[in-house]
């Protein structure tokens, strides 16, 4: 390959939303009011709009006073997001957003309904500098972070669809994923801030489960070992895709910085400090990496560092569009799936939701028309 893209670390610094609400600590919420003249409790009204009744518009917040309340919400919750484009796939089960955010930058996000559960999958950059060859979104190159905000609001707004109804019935927004555009652990402020907000309980978050957040990686060793002393017990994907440097050198180029190795040490790491299970992404890449000889060394290393701590999630390829990879053979991918567990692995296929809009893993491009 000639015009792959290089790995791009750092965030290219483009202009900032508009300050909102959802950016703010509880403190500078309250010195926010203060500065407009009103009491401290107003902080905690509009933090119960926001997070538990999911809503910013004035005439839902009839606990305010009538005169400051479109000023108050004008100020607090400016637009950072509007959709462009929603496509339905899976008998309505799951759904893909185009948000255009203030600056013109447009980013997706994936909604999925499941038995007793939804699950979103959240943007944490416009693009992405991890050039990943096999990944739609490692194809554009970074653009830039986004702000906490404008994480949080794709779950207010994803939250507020499913509770009305948006995947055919009424489902409260449980599990958020990682696993959109960009690298999670490369925006690691916003990316805190927002996961914080997911946890905090209503109504200073959305009171999820922080076994119901999943951040994904790439493995940033350093932001690994970050995220373990954050004391929230976040389940952490770790894209490995090959078990081998050779391999992963190509396939996910950010291995050249920090190897296999040091990465799956990270996230035994990540085991012990909070006694999470750790996820091993691997998406199965036809003649690439689904050799026996890979799953069996993959088996090795993972039991090499212990048991119970890991379990592995392969993945078919989506082939994104103009690669020369495909997906496996489905008897290869058995075959994998069976030599893992050979060693004593937890392995489980991961389904792809959403393929024929484009909104599957690794899928999340913007198709400009
Ligand atoms: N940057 C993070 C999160 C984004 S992608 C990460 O890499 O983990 C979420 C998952 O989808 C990752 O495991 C990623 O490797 C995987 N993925 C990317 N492209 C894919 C594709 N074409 N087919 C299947 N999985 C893919």
């Amino acid at each position: 390959m000639t015009d792959r893209p290089l790995l791009q670390m750092a965030a290219p610094r483009r202009g900032k939303p508009p300050r909102h609400f959802a950016d703010l600590t509880h403190d500078e919420r309250v010195e926010t009011m203060r500065e407009l003249g009103l009491p401290a409790f107003r902080a905690k009204q509009l933090a119960t709009h926001y997070y538990a009744h999911l809503t910013v518009d004035p005439a839902d917040m009839t606990d305010l006073p009538a005169g400051a309340r479109d000023e108050l919400a004008n100020q607090m919750f400016p637009t950072l997001m509007t959709p462009v484009t929603s496509l339905v796939a899976d008998g309505g089960a799951t759904r893909k957003t185009l948000w255009n955010l203030h600056d013109g930058v447009k980013v997706e996000s994936v909604l999925m309904k499941y038995p007793e559960r939804a699950t979103l999958c959240v943007t944490s950059q416009a693009g992405c500098g991890m050039a990943c060859p096999f990944c739609a979104t490692g194809q554009m190159g970074l653009t830039r972070n986004l702000s906490a905000a404008e994480i949080i609001e794709q779950v207010r707004l994803a939250a507020r669809a499913s509770r009305d109804g948006d995947l055919g019935e009424n489902v409260r927004l449980s599990n958020v994923v990682f696993m959109g555009m960009g690298e999670p652990l490369a925006n690691y402020k916003a990316v805190m801030q927002t996961v914080r907000a997911l946890v905090a309980p209503e109504p200073h978050g959305f009171g999820l489960s922080a076994r119901h957040v999943t951040v994904s990686t790439v493995g940033l060793v350093p932001a690994i070992d970050k995220l373990c002393k954050e004391g929230i017990p976040v389940t952490l994907a770790l894209s490995l895709h090959a078990p081998d440097d050779e391999l992963r050198n190509e396939l996910v180029p950010i291995n050249t910085r920090w190897t296999v190795d040091e990465a799956l040490d990270a996230a035994r790491r990540y085991f012990d400090a909070t006694g999470r299970r750790v996820s091993i992404e691997y998406a199965l890449i036809r003649d690439m990496n689904d050799h026996a000889h890979r799953a069996d060394l993959l088996g090795r290393k993972l039991k090499d560092r212990g048991d119970g701590w890991v379990h592995v999630n392969p993945i078919p390829l989506n082939p994104t569009p103009g690669s020369k990879w495909t997906a496996s053979d489905p008897r290869v991918e058995e075959e994998f799936v069976h030599t893992l567990r050979a060693h004593g692995i937890p392995t489980t296929i991961r389904d792809t939701r959403g393929s024929d809009i484009d909104g599957a893993c690794g899928q999340l491009a913007i198709k400009e028309a």
